[in-house]
């Protein structure tokens, strides 16, 4: 940051020695701050040792619907506990979609992190928590958190260049933000307040939060809306929020009682390969695992997360083969699981995929796969003398989703919808899993064992019907403060 002071500052013409420089800098800064800070209630801003944000939201799964052509709209409520005098900060999320309901709470106590699932009454215990990574997301939506970012950050934050955003002059500052990229704020000129911020994510592109409707509580201003967009397409909409000064703390850190611990989950931190029989292999590590069959002269692949040619090598070196790519299986459109295909086609796959997804598949790659390397399937298909069995199967998750059976094993691969790294236990059960149920026990398959893109213990058919038994979606239960409204 103070390499992009001096440079930014150089690049003004203000060619002296750097120590003038940079005291001239800093003092056209700190007078952006004091205006800034001035709007937002000064000294009730500053004073402040905790806030509380409550989100009502609207989530727009852009990329992430069951159809791609009909973007799917999902209702998210949140509450942030952002405790800055201690350091300590709790999120809950009231999530309602197409798959289900969900209650999920992450609290940094200050010193560990833990994961609440209050429908399901599980914890477990997660060391990536950290006072950011818990409240960060809410905490860059909301104009108010970063001001206070601002002010920890102060003696980093660089001017920029003035920019006219819809008719208004807006005074440009970057600022360092903990487990972030630099984030930019735009501030009115006349006004002092936040009218958006942006940060650039290096695969996503330009993030933008824009703010919207202000109000005060307890002399410290904020947006009651906001809005945050993802390389200009829109995101999540908060449609209303709340923000307290100084709330109430009792409680907010403290375990809930009964809860069963979920245990620890496999470590898939390193690239493995399993040999599953002769000529099969599941590869993969953190959140993306493929399947790979080997059909004679080439390879036939499903799993299309990023790091699709290191899992490949991977298996070719394990199998002492080397032989090319000749299919991959998307198994649906989602943006995270077509992040693999520019790879895929790269490596020279053909794709087999169903006619609803050409147009998202297409989209994810540098240029258009040719027709003629493009297999839809119709219902069902059958590739490598029966070895791969394909289904075109309709979940809550995706309307078209293609099932992945390997008959000589009686195993199927899939993704997003029955998979677990726990060590012990079944995962949670939601509509996903429910529908994708009720598909696979329709097609009549003798089933033995799951394996999934993001989950690499093996399950079985008896687990998919004991973790979804008896499963309704819940309503938000009233004993939580996020459920009244
Ligand atoms: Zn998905």
């Amino acid at each position: 940051m103070i390499i992009n002071k001096l440079l930014m500052g150089a690049a003004c013409g203000l060619l002296s020695a750097s120590i003038s420089l940079s005291a001239n800098a800093g003092q056209t800064e700190d007078a952006l701050i004091a205006k800034i800070v001035a709007a937002y209630g000064g000294d009730a801003l500053i004073n402040a040792k905790a806030l509380r944000i409550q989100n009502s939201n609207r989530i727009i799964s852009v990329g992430q619907s069951a159809n791609p052509e009909v973007t799917d709209i999902a209702i998210n409520k949140s509450d942030l506990f952002v405790d800055f005098a201690n350091r300590r900060s709790s999120l809950e999320n009231w999530n309602e979609n197409r798959g289900g309901t969900f209650l999920n709470q992450a609290v940094f106590d200050g010193t560990s992190g833990h994961a609440y699932n209050h429908l399901a009454k599980t914890r477990s215990e997660n060391a990536g928590l950290t006072f950011f990574s818990v409240g960060g997301g809410t905490m860059r939506t909301t104009d108010t958190t970063l001001v206070r970012i601002l002010l920890e950050n102060r003696d980093a934050a660089v001017k920029g260049d003035d920019v006219v955003l819809t008719g208004n002059v807006h005074e440009t500052l970057t600022f360092p933000m903990e487990g972030s990229p630099d984030l930019t704020i735009y501030v009115n000129k006349e006004t002092g307040l936040l009218t958006k911020m942006r940060r650039e994510n290096p695969v996503a592109g330009a993030l933008d939060y824009v703010f919207s409707a202000y109000k005060k509580s307890d002399g410290v201003t904020y947006a009651s809306q906001a809005a945050f967009l993802i390389a200009g397409q829109p995101n999540t909409l908060t449609v209303h929020r709340k923000l307290e000064v100084n709330p109430n703390l009792n409680g907010v850190f403290v375990a809930p009682d009964g809860y069963r611990d979920q245990g620890a989950n496999i470590d898939t931190s390193e690239m493995q390969v399993r040999e599953l029989a002769d000529g099969v292999y599941y590869a993969g590590q953190n959140g993306g695992h493929s399947i790979f069959v080997d059909a004679g002269d080439h390879f036939i692949a499903a799993g299309g997360y990023a790091g699709l040619t290191a899992r490949f090598d991977a298996v070719k070196e394990a199998a002492g083969v080397d032989k090319p790519l000749g299919q991959q299986i998307v198994t649906h459109q989602h943006s995270d699981h077509i992040g693999g295909m520019g790879e895929a086609a790269t490596l020279g796959a053909n794709f087999v995929t169903v006619e609803n997804h050409v147009r998202p598949v297409q989209a994810s790659l540098s240029e258009p796969l040719p027709d003629d390397r493009i297999t839809l399937v119709d219902g069902s298909m059958s590739l490598a003398n029966g070895a791969v069995e394909i289904y075109d199967i309709a979940t809550a998750h995706a309307d078209h989703y293609l099932l992945v059976y390997l008959p000589e094993l009686n195993l199927v691969f899939s993704a997003d919808h029955f998979s677990t790294n726990l060590q012990e236990g079944l995962p949670t059960a939601n509509r996903n899993m429910v529908t994708f149920r009720e598909a696979v026990e329709a097609l009549d398959l003798d089933i033995d064992g799951f394996l999934g893109a993001h989950g690499t213990r093996q399950l079985t058919m008896a687990d998919l019907r004991a973790a979804t038994e008896g499963y309704t979606v819940s309503v938000c239960p009233v004993s939580r403060v996020i459920c009244a409204d």
